[in-house]
C-alpha cells in the first residue's frame, strides 16, 4: 500500500488507522515502547525538505515498531551533488527497503517515487501538494478530543495559498463528517479555489461559532523570488494574530507546527491549555505507527504481528 494523497484511503481505512492507533498510544505509555511487529522490516526515511515532527516522528515510529530505520536528509544527501529524484529512488531500491518515507519539495515527487521502487511510499509532505499524515494525526486528534467527528466545526486560517496540511485537511476532514470552512485574507487563498466548494470568509468574525480554530504558519521561504502576499509579518499577525483573549470559551487551537509565536498567534495561546498542539504531536507518533504497520499489514504474518 502506498499512501500519497488523503484521497487514497476511505473513511473505513481511516477508522482502522484509529483504532491502530489507540493500540499503539497505549504502548507510549509503557516503561519499554517497543514491540516486535516490524522485526527484520527497513524503512527508509528520505527527508530533502526541514522537518522536525514528521521526520522524528516517522524515525520513532519505525524504532518502536522493531523496524531498521535509517535517514536520509537533504543537505547531507548526493541530491545536493545533483542526483535526481530517479536515481536516489533507484539507489536506495538496491537495499530492498520495505517502506520508503519521502519529503520533498516538489509536488508529486511521492508519486514519482513509486515508480522506482517495490517499496511502499509513504508521503511526508510533498512541495505545497499534501501533506495526508498531518491530516490522518490531526483527525485522531480530534477523534480522541470530540468522539464523535460527524457535524464538528473547523475553520482553517491563513496560509491556504502555499499550504499542503491545508489541502490535505480539508479533503480528509470532510470526508469524516467535519463542517470545515477556509478563513484568511485573499492573497493567501489559492487560484482555482472556488471550485473546493468549500465556505471561505475573509474575516475573523467567521471563527464565532466554531469549535476549532486550526492555524496555519506563513509559509514565507515557499515566496522566495515572488511579491510577497502580505506586506509584512507585523500588518499580518495584527489583522489575522490570534491572542487568547480572542478564543471564545470551548474553542480549541490547533496548528501542524513549527508555531511562529507572535506571527500566526500569541505566544500565551500557544501555551493555552486550550491549545492541541502537543497533543497532535503525540498522536503523531501512534497514527504513524499505525500507517506504518498498515503498509505492510499484507505481509506480516500473525507471528510477527504479535
Ligand atoms: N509542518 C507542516 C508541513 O510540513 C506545516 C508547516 O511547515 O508549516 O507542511
Amino acid at each position: 500500500m502506498h499512501l500519497i494523497s488523503i484521497d487514497d484511503l476511505s473513511t473505513a481505512d481511516i477508522e482502522t488507522l484509529f483504532k491502530l492507533s489507540d493500540g499503539f498510544l497505549e504502548i507510549a505509555s509503557r516503561s519499554i515502547k517497543k514491540v516486535p511487529t516490524l522485526r527484520g522490516r527497513t524503512i527508509i526515511n528520505v527527508f530533502l525538505e526541514p522537518s522536525t515532527r514528521t521526520q522524528s516522528s516517522f524515525e520513532l515510529a519505525g524504532k518502536r515498531l522493531s523496524a531498521d530505520v535509517i535517514n536520509i536528509k537533504g543537505s547531507s544527501s548526493s541530491v545536493s551533488k545533483g542526483e535526481s529524484l530517479k536515481d536516489t529512488i533507484l539507489t536506495l531500491e538496491s537495499y530492498r527497503p520495505d517502506i520508503i518515507v519521502m519529503r520533498h519539495p516538489q509536488v508529486g515527487a511521492s508519486r514519482m517515487a513509486t515508480r522506482y521502487t517495490s517499496a511502499s511510499v509513504v508521503n511526508a509532505g510533498d512541495g505545497t501538494g499534501e501533506h495526508p499524515t498531518q491530516c490522518l494525526l490531526d483527525l485522531y486528534s480530534l477523534r480522541r478530543t470530540y468522539g464523535d467527528l460527524q457535524g464538528l466545526k473547523v475553520a482553517i486560517v491563513g496560509d491556504i495559498l502555499r499550504s499542503r496540511v491545508a489541502r490535505s485537511n480539508l479533503f480528509g476532514f470532510r470526508k469524516m463528517g467535519i463542517d470545515v470552512r477556509l478563513v484568511g485574507p485573499p492573497t493567501l487563498m489559492p487560484p482555482g479555489i472556488e471550485y473546493w466548494d468549500v465556505p471561505i470568509y475573509q474575516d475573523l468574525a467567521a471563527l464565532d461559532d466554531v469549535d476549532v480554530i486550526y492555524l496555519l504558519r506563513m509559509q514565507l521561504e515557499r515566496a522566495r523570488g515572488k511579491v510577497p502576499p502580505v506586506p509584512s509579518l507585523r500588518e499580518y499577525s495584527r489583522i489575522w494574530g490570534l491572542s487568547s483573549l480572542k478564543v471564545k470559551p470551548g474553542q480549541r487551537v490547533m496548528h501542524p507546527g513549527p508555531i511562529n509565536r507572535g506571527v500566526e498567534l500569541s505566544g500565551d495561546l500557544a501555551d493555552d491549555d486550550r491549545s492541541l498542539i502537543l497533543h497532535q504531536v503525540e498522536s503523531g507518533l501512534a497514527v504513524r505507527m499505525a500507517i506504518l504497520y498498515q503498509c505492510l499489514a499484507g505481509s506480516l504474518t500473525e507471528e510477527s504481528a504479535g
